[in-house]
């Protein structure tokens, strides 16, 4: 045998430009089309694979085209059907024992039960969903316990990178992490108390390497490993998670037969766990270079760094020359650079292509996921052959930079005088035993007071009407009579099961935040800039790209109309601030707060025209904020500053004898709960019924001495709560708060129950009422 055959050939290195993932829904959300039609049985599972085969081969032959390297790992093979973390945990065989029937012999499930998972059927409720890390995505959250038996139990992602090379392209193999996806597990109903799922490390550990050796015999050179955990304070010992990360990379790197490591670290900076992972062997490590910053003094050489420089998780054109500086200064930390987007472009629509209507100034301002790749080669040709050979992008960049900046709808002078003429007052109403004096005065409401949260059923006729509107098939005259007959029956049911405060019913409403940016200036919409949610669910956020005012008043006609169809208050319905721009694309050229602010002061006026037209209490939504708290700990003192700020400059020039309600999403606000009495609403709605009351106590012991309503229906299902049952939370409830204090509500809005439930649900909730009133 000569030397020569001993020698291992090189291994090839990290392509120049790549993206840490590509949108999966499709452009024009062709996947969504293909798994709705699956799931109420017009398709089969045959079809649903031939139409997810369709769109992975045409997204790899646009992500070629583009310019991303066939040959060298530059494409991601992110594909999933619903979530990649419920695929991850499927791979693992990680499916709760109450699926345990849904696994097929060799332990896989197939499409119609891994639906089944996400879905949940009959008696089985599917896996809990909640939001991946600061974005508006969902995925599904494992549940694991001592009981798991961790085996590959799919091979889905082989299969999908082998479909792939045989159609021509190596594809780099996208997989959530070992310490990710434990750490976002929850313990399984069958874990004794105390358990915690990072406590399968090593068993998972072994999975996850049995999984590499599968990539690298199907050929694959790199696979990309993603830890956004990693970037995150969590519930758990930062020592304990970079001990685990060092030993769980460690153990990776030490395979014989693996592909090369690429560990991704989206959504903010590593820290402390950069210099863990760079000493543990692997290959190369992803960098967020939007959220975070360039990691000063630290040594880098030896590993590849995949600098994250084009914002994944936000619209905006790229600053090239920026991005390129970045990546010279992590080059002069040592490390061989690659240049990427921060995180997955899953968080952004495909294509600016069929946007024209937005205008070829905004539109110059603006990339999505193509546009984006685009950029990402941009910048890797720049690094591999000059600048001179992008001069023209350069060039172009920077005139679409300076426009965005001397554009007047980006510095409008009356808004920013409005701002800075802003006192301390304008944040603070009187003290709260005022205002309850004298809204108490003007309502004289009962003890447990009834309401809803906002929003009744969006009928098909509802849909119907505002898409023939849209279409011009209406009028705005006939579209107005649609809505108004829609608020009619609304305001006319809650009189028949005589809530106390009425509300209108949010039918002219496409959406809580749409709505809003449609009828104030400075933002736009799209007409196709889909993103997932969650599964085959899709929102459209708008983009906040100006300085922000309100032409007119937005929600008067409406909720004056449907006051004057009744005697009982009206509760006028807003959107917050803070969520207004979590569900949007927000401009990136200012401070978050300042944006806010200027939102704020728009709601604040129609607050006051809502008031000068009869509204006497008014519902200010901040579902989202929870949702934009800061991955960072050092980092959330000030979110939480300047997002209380915003809702109170919204709402605090409200009369003393207005009563202004906000309503959250969510029950576990423990660690926001002192931002949440901040906000200094005279009441304050949560979801509570899934979860049994449990904040009360907390929110009690915290001394809160305004109203609540925690929620007595879960709207999530369509299962009507017996009035036995919410007597008994109602009960509850009276253990922690009392009744003067207590109002009786659904957990959220209806728009998404159909009206058989939606009225039996509220006639028990009003017969509990009773049987506790009395
Ligand atoms: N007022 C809104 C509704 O009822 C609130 C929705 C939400 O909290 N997400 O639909
Ligand atoms: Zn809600």
């Amino acid at each position: 045998m000569t030397e020569q055959n001993t020698v291992p050939a090189p291994a090839p290195a990290f392509p120049g430009g790549t993206i840490l993932g590509y949108p999966r829904i499709g452009r024009m959300r062709e996947l969504k089309k293909a798994l709705e039609s699956f799931w109420t049985g017009a398709t089969a599972a045959d079809d649903l694979e031939a139409s997810a085969k369709e769109l992975r081969l045409a997204t790899l032959a646009r992500l070629a085209e583009l310019g991303l390297d066939k040959d060298a790992s530059a494409i991601p093979s992110n594909f999933s059907f619903y979530d990649h973390v419920l695929d991850a945990a499927v791979t693992l065989g990680a499916v709760p024992t109450r699926f345990a029937d849904l696994r097929l012999a060799d332990g896989s499930v197939d499409l119609a039960g891994y639906s089944t998972i996400a879905r949940g059927e009959g008696a089985k409720a599917p896996l809990e969903m909640t939001k991946w890390f600061d974005s508006n995505y969902h995925y599904l959250v494992p549940e694991i316990g001592p009981e798991t038996h961790f085996a590959v139990s799919s091979t889905r992602w082989v299969d999908q990178f082998v479909e792939a090379k045989e159609a021509g392209y190596l594809t780099r193999p996208v997989i959530t992490g070992p310490l990710t996806f434990l750490y976002l597990s929850k313990p399984s109903d069958e874990a004794p108390e105390g358990f915690r799922p990072i406590e399968r490390l090593e068993d998972v550990l072994e999975v996850y390497g049995n999984l590499l050796e599968a990539f690298k015999a199907a050929g694959a050179e790199w696979v990309q490993i993603d830890e956004p955990i990693l970037v995150a304070d969590i519930d758990a010992d930062r020592d304990e998670v970079l001990a685990n990360a060092a030993k769980v990379y460690g153990s990776l790197a030490t395979l014989a037969n693996r592909p090369q490591l690429f560990v991704a670290a989206p959504y903010n900076s590593l820290d402390d766990a950069l210099p863990v992972l760079k000493d543990s062997g692997v290959e190369a490590i992803g960098l967020d270079l939007v959220r975070g910053g360039v990691p000063s003094g630290t040594d880098l050489s030896g590993v590849t760094v995949v600098a994250g420089v084009v914002d994944g998780h936000n619209i905006w054109r790229t600053d090239l020359d920026a991005a390129l500086r970045k990546a010279a200064e992590i080059e002069a930390l040592g490390a061989t650079v690659a240049v990427s987007s921060s995180t997955s472009l899953f968080h952004v629509p495909h294509t600016l292509d069929g946007e024209e209507h937005l205008g070829a100034e905004l539109l110059s301002w603006l990339a999505f996921a193509e546009e984006k790749v685009a950029e990402v080669v941009t910048l890797a040709t720049a690094r591999a052959e000059g600048a001179d050979a992008v001069a023209d992008a350069l060039a172009a960049t920077r005139a679409a930079l300076a426009s965005r900046k001397a554009h007047p709808g980006t510095n409008k002078a009356d808004v920013r005088a409005a701002l800075a003429a802003v006192t301390p007052a304008d944040f603070s109403r009187p003290a709260y035993a005022v205002r309850e004096a004298a809204q108490d005065a003007r309502f004289g409401l009962p003890e447990l007071a009834t309401t809803t949260i906002g929003s009744f059923p969006q009928t098909t006729d509802i849909r119907k009407a505002r898409a023939a509107w849209a279409k011009g098939q209406i009028d705005d005259a006939a579209y107005e009579e649609a809505m108004k007959a829609e608020i009619e029956r609304v305001v006319r049911l809650q009189e028949d099961l005589d809530l106390d405060v009425l509300v209108h019913g949010e039918a002219e409403r496409n959406d809580m935040v749409q709505y809003f940016a449609e009828l104030l200036d400075g933002f736009d919409v799209t007409v196709n800039g889909w993103v997932q949610s969650y599964g085959s669910r899709c929102t459209r956020p708008s983009i906040l790209w100006g300085d922000v005012t309100r032409p007119e008043p937005m929600t008067v006609r409406w909720t004056a109309y449907a006051q004057s169809l009744t005697e009982k208050p009206m509760k006028g319905m807003l959107t917050g601030p803070v969520t207004i721009l979590a569900w949007s694309f927000v401009r990136d050229d200012q401070p978050l707060g300042v944006t806010a602010n200027q939102v704020a002061l728009a709601l604040r006026d129609e607050i006051r025209d809502l008031e000068a037209a009869g509204i006497g209490i008014i519902q200010v939504d901040e579902p989202a904020l929870r949702e934009l708290l800061p991955l960072k700990k050092k980092d959330q003192a000030a979110y939480l500053q300047w997002s209380v700020d915003s809702f109170r400059l919204a709402t605090a020039g409200a009369h003393d004898e207005t009563q202004v309600h906000t309503h959250l999403c969510y029950s576990e606000f423990g660690e926001i709960i002192d931002a949440i009495d901040g906000l200094d609403a005279d009441v304050t709605s949560i979801e509570a019924a899934r979860s049994r009351m449990e904040v009360l106590p907390a929110i009690r012991d915290h001394g809160y001495e305004r109203q609540i309503g925690p929620g007595v229906w879960d709207i999530h299902s369509p299962r009507v709560p017996s009035t036995e049952e919410i007597t008994e939370l109602l009960a509850l409830a009276k253990e922690s708060i009392p009744g003067k204090q207590l109002w009786v509500n659904p957990d959220c809005g209806l728009k998404t129950r159909a009206y058989a439930e939606t009225t039996a649900s509220l006639e028990h909730m009003m017969a509990a009422t009773q049987a506790v009133r009395a």
